[in-house]
């Protein structure tokens, strides 16, 4: 038997046409987008502005490929962690992360990850696939019921920082975006979603001419393309001289400051003249840099530097005038922090 399409593949524009193309009116195919997207429906069965034969018509021919939450895990800091089921089986994370004042979500954008990151659990798992856009808005969806129910708020920001790497999918993850914040979608603003990435510098540069309004952060690490290469082996080929251009072009278009993610390693990126090399690299284009906690995966091969390491880097770009955070972990307790996911819920 042939396998059903994913009626969400279809466009508004392709659903209207189908319904003139079986002599029906055209807003028909109105009608069963918003079921699809504003109202998230799983089933055709209820479309209720349908008619009988309308839904039974379109189950015979179309299938609706939702997402389904297998597992939910909370942390004792409130983070909630999604095993994530696609319609083939496989298995994505999600992450919802509360502040005081914030919900943000954590979306997947590939089953496993084509990089190479020596420090990142997900990249041990290799990329199985690209998530469609539709799977992408479902994790949103999920992650938003959950922020309603347990913090009585909507998700205020979204982030792509969960598994895979968002430039590596681009067209799935830019129409995810655009389904996320269209009117027939989410409604949410652009400022508030950020894609994180490890620095694909062809696409950054793309994504520059997307004209998409959301926020980039790159995951750098290190500033000296031997370093780099060494805990990030891609950048032996996509080295911080071509990361760096792109930048430049990005800024230039976008005029949106470069959020650098950045993780301080024992023996690896300890130095002055790593620091050094990181205020340099936050001239040529308005940054802030996010240092992050290492989340230890594997048997203590890579070691969070001391905080003394960790305040002499606050304390450089501080006084060189940028902006510094220190970002401390999340969900820990369910391996739902950054680099974790795939630990356990997937082996
Ligand atoms: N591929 C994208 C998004 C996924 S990773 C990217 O590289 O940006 C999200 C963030 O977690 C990145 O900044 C990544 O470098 C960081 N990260 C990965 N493994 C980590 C770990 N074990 N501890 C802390 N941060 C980690």
């Amino acid at each position: 038997m042939a396998l059903k399409k994913d009626i969400r593949s279809l466009s508004k524009e392709e659903l209207r046409s189908f319904f003139t193309s079986i002599g029906q009116q055209a807003y028909r195919g109105n009608q069963v987008y918003e079921w699809l997207w504003k109202k998230s429906v799983h089933s055709f069965d209820d479309m209720t502005n349908l008619t009988k034969e309308q839904r039974a018509m379109l189950a015979d021919k179309y299938v609706i490929n939702h997402i389904r939450v297998d597992q939910m895990q909370r942390s004792s800091d409130g983070t909630v962690k999604n095993a994530v089921r696609l319609h083939d089986g496989l298995i994505v994370e999600s992450v919802l992360i509360p502040t005081d004042t914030r919900s943000t979500a954590c979306v997947s954008s590939q089953v496993g990850c084509s990089l190479d990151c020596k420090f990142c659990a997900t990249a041990r798992l290799k990329r199985m696939r690209n998530l469609n856009p539709d799977e992408i808005y479902d994790q949103v969806v999920a992650l938003d019921k959950e922020s309603r129910h347990f913090y009585g708020r909507p998700l205020s920001n979204i982030v792509f920082m969960g598994m895979g790497e968002p430039l590596m999918n681009y067209k799935n993850v830019v129409q995810a975006v655009n389904l996320i914040t269209s009117d027939d979608g989410l409604g949410m603003s652009p400022k508030r979603i950020t894609i994180s990435t490890s620095g694909v510098p062809k696409m950054i540069r793309q994504l520059a001419d997307e004209g998409l309004k959301v926020k980039l952060a790159v995951s750098l690490h290190s500033a000296i393309d031997d370093i780099r290469t060494e805990i990030m082996p891609f950048n032996a080929k996509m080295d911080l001289g071509q990361l760096r251009s792109s930048l430049e072009y990005w800024y230039s278009k976008t005029k949106s400051r470069i959020t650098y993610e950045y993780v301080v390693w024992e023996g690896i990126n300890d130095k002055g003249s790593d620091i050094e090399a990181l205020i340099e690299f936050c001239r040529f284009a308005p940054a802030k840099v996010n240092l992050i906690e290492y989340n230890p995966i594997d048997d203590g091969l890579y070691v969070q530097a001391d905080d003394q390491v960790i305040k002499a880097y606050v304390k450089a770009l501080e006084s060189n005038g940028i902006t510094v955070t220190v970002r401390r972990s999340r969900g820990k307790d369910i391996d739902a922090a950054c680099g974790q996911l795939a630990n356990k819920s997937t082996a």
